[in-house]
């Protein structure tokens, strides 16, 4: 009888410690899996930049928020590039859970993603050389070369609007741009002005923002068609951002030094309103 209980005790003790080790080896596994990968610029001064393994930039700040507010530490977020002309196919393709990459909402790119947010307008503008003094806005481009991304609504508001007038060389990056125009490969560059002001800042005194905005771009928080749970948990992530000074907070952090303010007339938008324009 004796020996009988000492084997029933043993035999439960194995059963129990397998059981818990299957349960250590299930969280701590499932702990592994825990993690949300966002697709960023890496080129993108006050943006979105990669240097080593640092991470910066307002669209990585909104981005960290909005981690953050549904429930995943910064360790468990996972940082991929997503330049202009692949974010759509990222996002068809499973490749990244979201993109904040100074993406526009537009109606077109709806056609194949959805779109949390807006988080932030920004203007298409110019960038030329600090010495020019004859580019102050899209109407003094008649015979210019100009550089601009494929895959990004700066491209397609010149070859629809300007195209008869402007010689346009599209780079797969800004920072391939922003060469171009060091070299006097082009005469300027055009996107967004808020990615214009940190290349200009981190150009030592050699480009320069023309500051004269000639679109609304608002930045939504790309995401996988259909994926409305996931929106909605943006939008109140991105209004709390708003409400409690960290927007701000971060507006002012990733533009030190550029001499760039947001336009108030359209900042802090509201999430989900301005949507489609
Ligand atoms: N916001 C514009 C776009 O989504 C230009 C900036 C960019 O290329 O990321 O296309």
């Amino acid at each position: 009888m004796k020996n009988y209980v000492r084997k029933a005790v043993a035999a439960a003790v194995a059963v129990f410690s397998l059981v818990s080790f299957a349960a250590c080896g299930a969280r701590s596994s499932s702990r592994t899996e825990h993690r949300i990968t966002i697709g960023i610029k890496f080129d993108q001064p006050g943006v979105g930049f990669k240097k080593g393994g640092t991470y910066t930039g307002f669209d990585v700040s909104v981005a960290r928020y909005i981690a953050n507010y549904m429930g995943y530490e910064d360790y468990e977020i996972v940082w991929k590039e997503a330049p202009s002309k692949q974010r759509e196919a990222m996002l068809q393709n499973n490749d990244v859970d979201m993109i904040l990459a100074s993406y526009s909402i537009t109606d077109d790119r709806k056609k194949t993603v959805d779109f949390g947010g807006p988080y932030f307008v920004a203007g298409q503008d110019l960038l030329v050389r600090s010495d020019n003094t004859t580019i102050k806005g899209p109407q003094d481009l008649d015979g210019k070369r100009l550089c601009s991304v494929t895959g990004s609504t700066s491209a397609v508001v010149i070859k629809e609007r300007y195209s008869s007038k402007v010689q346009l060389m599209e780079q797969p990056g800004y920072a391939e741009c922003a060469t171009a125009l060091f070299s006097d490969i082009v005469d300027a560059v055009t996107t967004d002005n808020i990615i214009l002001a940190g290349l200009a800042a981190n150009s030592r005194g050699r480009l320069k923002l023309v500051s004269a905005p000639f679109t609304q771009e608002y930045y939504g928080v790309g995401i996988h068609k259909g994926n409305t749970g996931l929106a909605s948990q943006i939008n109140a992530a991105i209004n709390d951002m708003v409400s409690t000074g960290a927007w701000e907070q971060a507006i002012k952090d990733n533009t030190r030094g550029t001499g760039f303010t947001p336009d108030s007339k359209y900042n802090p938008p509201k999430a989900f309103e301005g949507e489609g324009k």
